[in-house]
């Protein structure tokens, strides 16, 4: 299928790896021009070359990148000034530390805020209007399960994303529906990634289990008895970044191996 977004421009943030990456990759896959964004710039210019070397992205596709902090006010404007019309924005930072919320003060909760709500928000408010003006644009916001299903060490990530995802349900129902721009949250149950890893050995510290059976018992609770790809999770970003998804909006989408119980 031709998603139609060839030569659009995608601004993907935390793209030096895990899901970011995924996403920045696919959306190259199907020629769209992204720019890359993460801290160290080592590791991103290893994800640039890695996505310009990747055999399926077509030769017009651009990469370009912008090492940065994406959650500072410095970190835009870098990003900013290389380029500001962007068709498609992924946004993403790294997530909050899992702990306990006895551990957890004033500071770690503006963090998590500013990571985790604020700066998708701020993103959209630099690059929503703009899309409406020319009748087409595609915010994707990586979350998390935990917006659905609420885990009990990743509080902090609980709280600031629930934040953003009331925020986005208004945006995107906003009048930016009707000028072709799109606002929805793809949801990661759990992805083999850097982040995963971080988030089972802090499990493994709390329960006093060894990392490996942390793994394991993990994934015997996913229906689909493993962890999801990056490249999996690309691919639906690609998807609700497509003209054939411009009537999905608003929504949480869920990609989780069938982990959440619930029937909706
Ligand atoms: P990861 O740690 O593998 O990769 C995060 C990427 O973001 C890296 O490229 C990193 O350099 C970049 N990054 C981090 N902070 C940044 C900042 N301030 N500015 C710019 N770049 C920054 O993480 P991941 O597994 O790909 O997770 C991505 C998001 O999805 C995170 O917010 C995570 O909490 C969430 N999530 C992941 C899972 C999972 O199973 N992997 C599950 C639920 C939620």
């Amino acid at each position: 299928m031709d998603f139609g977004i060839g030569g659009k421009w995608a601004l993907v943030c935390g793209a030096s790896k895990g899901l970011g990456f995924g996403c920045a990759q696919a959306l190259a896959r199907e020629g769209v021009n992204v720019l890359i964004v993460a801290r160290g710039l080592e590791a991103l210019q290893a994800a640039a070359e890695k996505i310009e070397a990747d055999p399926l992205r077509p030769s017009a596709a651009s990469v370009h990148l912008v090492a940065a902090d994406i959650t500072s006010v410095e970190g835009r404007e870098a990003v900013f000034a290389k380029r500001r019309d962007f068709d498609i924005v992924v946004t993403n930072a790294g997530g909050p530390p899992p702990g306990d919320f006895r551990d957890w003060d004033r500071a770690d909760w503006i963090k998590a805020v500013d990571a985790n709500m604020l700066t998708p928000i701020e993103l959209i408010r630099a690059t929503v209007d703009a899309m409406a003006a020319r009748g087409y644009g595609r915010i994707i916001n990586i979350t998390s399960s935990a917006v659905k299903a609420p885990i009990d060490i990743l509080g902090l990530s609980n709280g600031a994303r629930s934040g953003l995802t009331g925020f986005v349900a208004g945006v995107s129902r906003s009048k930016l529906a009707a000028q072709g721009v799109t606002i929805n949250n793809l949801l990661p149950g759990a992805f083999d990634t850097d982040r995963l890893k971080a988030v089972m050995s802090g499990a493994s510290k709390k329960s006093g289990l060894n990392i490996e059976a942390v793994i394991d018992a993990r994934k015997k609770t996913i229906p689909a008895q493993r962890f999801g790809t990056a490249e999996e999770f690309g691919a639906i970003c690609a998807f609700l970044c497509s003209q054939q998804a411009g009537y999905v909006n608003g929504q949480n989408v869920l990609a989780d191996g069938g982990a959440y119980p619930g029937a909706f």
